[in-house]
């Protein structure tokens, strides 16, 4: 008997330390219920005789958040006819210029930019309707001074749609995906030759409207901002005064997910099951003494924008998308740039989402044959199953990231003690159950690790802080987990 207490208090104290709180807790109901003394002794003589090290690793599992059953439900609603159907209208318009025809008579001939910019308008209040007016559509329009690509004033209008969050505190958080509505052919001044942009970027357009259509049937805690821009072929104008006026007004948006040439490009070396995802480094918006401090504790990888790159990638193994996430720890393709940089430069974590292996031959051409070489960005070299793949790995993010509490805020890593035990501390999140701490080796891409620590706002971890790099994650009642925030030293 003696043994078995013996026993039995070594393996709580063991469960304690290793913070295998589950197991700690099984032990001491099952000592309470004496019924079950018998089965807790065997267990605590098994537990107390196991080496450290095994328990050890099964502590730290790799981060796996389950999939909800109801996003899953709405991403196979995504619909690659829809998607079509979307492309097809968009590249029946001639040509999206942000400089072409916006005039009524031209709108109503179904002619250049302004026609584009109310049929988008009018496909996201045929979606509204069909929720019960869940979507508030807006047009945010400007007009924008002669510059380099732009010859004399020209009025911009971005079209999108809000759905609002259901949780006062946290629909004030922002999700949002874009795509460029407008489109160009060889000379960014050709105001009327044919420029279909049925990848550039009526794809990217399509994915906002179909992942409208479909999530607008859900609700969320946080809101969704399904976004079309203007102006991006002529110096990102549409998406920069967008994100402009959200931080001037405040928004905090957490997320932006920028699809630019989603339409996987039917060529021979194409991958249409692999979809990029580049993201910055060193932020844009990081100041030269924020500069010196990431570069002084080695957060070269970790900026708000990569760590919504590692969400879209971990999000992506866990629905059925089909279209896996290929991380590239890139600002964009070399020397090219596109709508995500925008919010970027207003601090904001945005990514860009580009195919596989992009035709240049498809893009930024007039439609002409060479030598038998077709080129043109047309509708016949779009891949319409890719796209609405595509749509599904957005559609899951946002909804993932809408239904998830608030990144914990303030989140610190104490330095004042000279140890080699990590002490981490966050400020609570609203609507969170719990928090996880992930982990990976500094050179590796992904997070690695995951622990469960249960409803606080402080752990401590046997491993140094040098070796590793950390960050913490809000989780709710459902397993939806929240972005994951690296953390500050503190003193
Ligand atoms: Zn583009």
């Amino acid at each position: 008997m003696l043994l078995l207490i013996f026993s039995f208090s070594r393996a709580v104290v063991k469960c304690r330390l290793q913070e295998n709180l589950q197991v700690q807790a099984y032990l001491v109901e099952i000592m309470l219920t004496s019924r079950k003394f018998l089965m807790a002794a065997t267990l605590a003589i098994f537990l107390s005789f196991v080496p450290y090290r095994t328990l050890a690793q099964t502590d730290t599992p790799e981060p796996k958040p389950p999939a909800d059953p109801q996003i899953a439900a709405a991403l196979a609603k995504i619909s690659a006819q829809r998607i079509q159907a979307n492309i097809e209208k968009l590249v029946s318009f001639q040509t999206r210029l942000t400089l072409s025809a916006q005039d009524p008579d031209s709108i109503k001939a179904g002619h250049g930019i302004g026609a584009a910019r109310e049929w988008i308008k009018s496909e996201f209040e045929r979606y509204s309707r069909a929720c019960g007016g869940c979507l508030e559509v807006k047009t945010d329009s400007f007009t924008e001074n002669p510059m380099e690509r732009i010859p004399k004033a020209t009025v911009i209008s971005n079209v999108y749609a809000v759905l609002k969050g259901t949780d006062p505190e946290n629909a004030k958080r922002i999700v949002l995906v874009t795509g460029h509505y407008d489109s160009r052919n060889s000379d960014t001044f050709d105001t009327t030759g044919v420029a279909p942009g049925a990848n550039d970027d009526a794809s990217g357009t399509s994915v906002s409207l179909e992942c409208a259509r479909v999530l607008s049937q859900m609700k969320f805690p946080g809101t969704i901002i399904f976004l079309t821009v203007a102006g991006e072929e002529q110096g990102l104008n549409g998406s920069t005064h967008f994100a402009k006026m959200a931080k001037e007004q405040g928004w905090d948006i957490e997320a932006a997910l920028n699809n630019d040439i989603v339409g996987g490009d039917r060529s021979p070396q194409q991958n249409p099951g692999v979809v990029r995802v580049f993201s910055e480094g060193i932020p844009l918006a990081a100041t030269p003494a924020e500069v010196r401090r990431i570069e002084n504790l080695g957060g070269e990888n970790d900026s708000a924008s990569r760590q919504l790159a590692r969400y879209v990638a971990e999000v992506g193994r866990t629905y059925k998308t089909e279209a896996k996430p290929l991380l590239v720890f890139r600002l964009d393709r070399y020397l090219r740039g596109g709508d995500h940089i925008s919010f970027n430069e207003q601090g904001f974590a945005a990514v860009r989402i580009t195919e596989y292996r992009e035709d240049y031959n498809h893009q930024h051409q007039n439609v002409r044959e060479e030598n038998g070489v077709q080129f043109g960005d047309l509708l016949k070299f779009v891949n319409f199953d890719y796209v609405a793949k595509v749509a599904r790995v957005n559609a899951a993010t946002l909804a993932s990231l809408a239904a998830a509490p608030a990144p914990p805020g303030k989140v610190r890593l104490q330095t004042k003690e000279l140890e080699n035990n990590s002490t981490l501390t966050w400020e609570a999140s609203p609507g969170s159950a719990s928090y996880e701490v992930l982990w990976r080796d500094t050179a590796s891409p992904e997070w690695e690790h995951a622990r469960q620590v249960g409803n606080v706002t402080r752990t401590t971890l046997p491993m140094s802080k040098d070796n590793v790099i950390f960050a913490v994650r809000a989780v709710d009642g459902s397993g939806h987990r929240s972005l994951a925030v690296v953390p500050q030293p503190e003193r």
